[in-house]
């Protein structure tokens, strides 16, 4: 292979493209055409999964071609600058209120919420609102304030993890158990005291999809209040619940319903629906977020406030959030959301029925597939699973629960809106030839090895 850095021939065949290289660690010395930096990159590039049989994710990889457009004719716009692109700005604040009211937000208050990169950023800001209050809280009663603690489950998603160590706060993580994949109120007076800044829980855990006992965590935390005087916020980390539990489940209170609910967040490009990076925190009400964390900032001209960890951004995804909450509604996204489920509880039926597989979530709302080998399947495990069905193309998470659940291995399946019946069959129909395989064969796959302090962390 020849490194033809300086080759611009217009007339060079694609074939002849595709064998140029890259670069390796060299910053390139000089350019290549246009035509030539595309093939090589999409060369490089094929052996990469097929982003719509990537089932290990909740992302989103489909969307119409208008959006691309409308998404590409503004991939250039700083989201930050407000000044320059004030309607643009205006957008955020429009869906900030739709998505407050969507979970039902009391109406005598101001809402106040952030578009984010994600939900990760998304939550380290709602953690540090809490933070800031609990500490401003604990100063002006006298009372120290240097060992802020956080209450999570076990099968919080990782950037839990991220939000205490990275801001101090110690983790106070209730641990699984086999069977119970969830939070409950069950452990909660062993963990929660004075110190704790707020209690986060799940709408849409990233390792079986359960929710985590919202209300009785809610009810929990009331009692606690009574008994202490000492009242604790709830966080709903609803990465995943928070754009399928209002057009599912209209009736279940998992949301600002819950007065003790400070704060949510979900990810605009998990069920949301659009591509790459968005998440939301929205806030029960202003007051909550911490006016110490706003800055104000001179930014071509004029003074804008900014209040998150990122400063410049894309504003293509926003805008895409925008589009898809007009193009679908409320009804679309309904219909969208139970037409995936309808796909989901097919292909959960289907693998059942091989008897191969039990099913690790006691409830199901929203669209994960999360199963473990019975055990009556001794020569091969999830693993196995996972990477015979990757010859067909799947991707598929195969995972070590989080402790003490550690015996417990998980296959997961997230069924995304562009599958359909037709490819879920062809699914199930090679993860079942896979067992079919492995039974006769036998599996080698061995767990990975697990960091200690990251035990299982599921891609999201
Ligand atoms: C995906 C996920 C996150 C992280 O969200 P990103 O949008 O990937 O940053 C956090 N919590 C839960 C429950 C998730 O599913």
């Amino acid at each position: 292979m020849s490194n033809r850095d300086e080759h611009n021939d217009p007339n060079i065949s694609m074939y002849e493209e595709f064998q140029l290289e890259i670069g390796e660690n060299e910053f390139p010395k000089t350019g290549v055409s246009a035509r030539s930096a595309k093939a090589r990159l999409e060369a490089h590039m094929w052996t990469d999964a097929n982003p719509m049989l990537n089932l290990s994710s909740f992302v989103t990889t489909f969307i119409e071609p208008e959006l691309k457009e409308l998404e590409g004719a503004h991939a250039h716009v700083n989201y930050v600058d407000h000044d320059m692109y004030p309607k643009t700005y205006d957008l955020e604040t429009r869906m900030v209120n739709m998505i407050h009211q969507l979970w039902n937000g009391p109406a005598d208050v101001e809402p106040y919420g952030a578009a984010t990169v994600g939900s990760s950023e998304a939550c380290m800001l709602a953690g540090l609102a809490h933070k800031w209050n609990w500490r401003e809280a604990r100063k002006a009663a006298g009372k120290d304030a240097s060992k802020p603690n956080m209450v999570t489950g076990g099968n919080v998603q990782i950037v839990w993890k991220k939000f205490m160590k990275y801001f101090d706060v110690e983790a106070k993580i209730v641990p699984l158990e086999v069977g119970n994949y969830r939070l409950t109120a069950e452990h909660l007076d062993e963990y929660v005291d004075e110190n704790t800044i707020c209690v986060v829980a799940i709408a849409g855990q990233t390792f079986t999809g359960e929710d985590d006992e919202i209300q009785e965590i809610h009810d929990w935390l009331d009692a606690y209040e009574k008994k202490t005087g000492i009242s604790i916020p709830l966080h709903i980390d609803g990465a995943s619940g928070g754009f399928v539990n209002p057009f599912l489940y209209p009736d279940y209170e998992w949301d600002f319903r819950l007065p003790r609910v400070q704060s949510i967040n979900a990810s605009g490009h998990k069920f949301g629906l659009v591509n790459p990076g968005l998440g939301w925190v929205v806030f029960r009400d202003k007051k909550v977020f911490n006016e110490d964390l706003i800055f104000y900032v001179n930014y071509l001209g004029g003074e804008s406030p900014t209040a998150t960890l990122n400063f410049s951004r894309n504003a293509a995804p926003i805008i895409a959030q925008a589009y898809q909450f007009m193009r679908y509604g409320f009804e679309g996204y309904k219909r969208i959301m139970e037409l995936t489920m309808e796909n989901t509880v097919h292909l959960r039926d289907l693998l059942l029925e091989s008897g191969y597989f039990e099913v690790m979530n006691k409830t199901q709302r929203i669209p994960v597939v999360a199963l473990t080998l019975k055990d009556h399947v001794k020569n091969f495990n999830e693993f196995d699973v996972s990477a015979k069905v990757r010859e067909k193309g799947w991707v598929l998470s195969a995972y070590t629960m989080p402790p003490k659940a550690e015996t417990v291995v998980s296959l997961r399946i997230v069924v995304r809106a562009h599958l359909n019946k037709h490819v879920i069959g062809q699914l199930a129909e090679d993860i079942i030839n896979a067992c079919k395989y492995l039974e006769e064969h036998g599996g080698t796959a061995t767990p990975p090895a697990l960091h200690s302090h990251d035990k299982s962390s599921p891609k999201c």
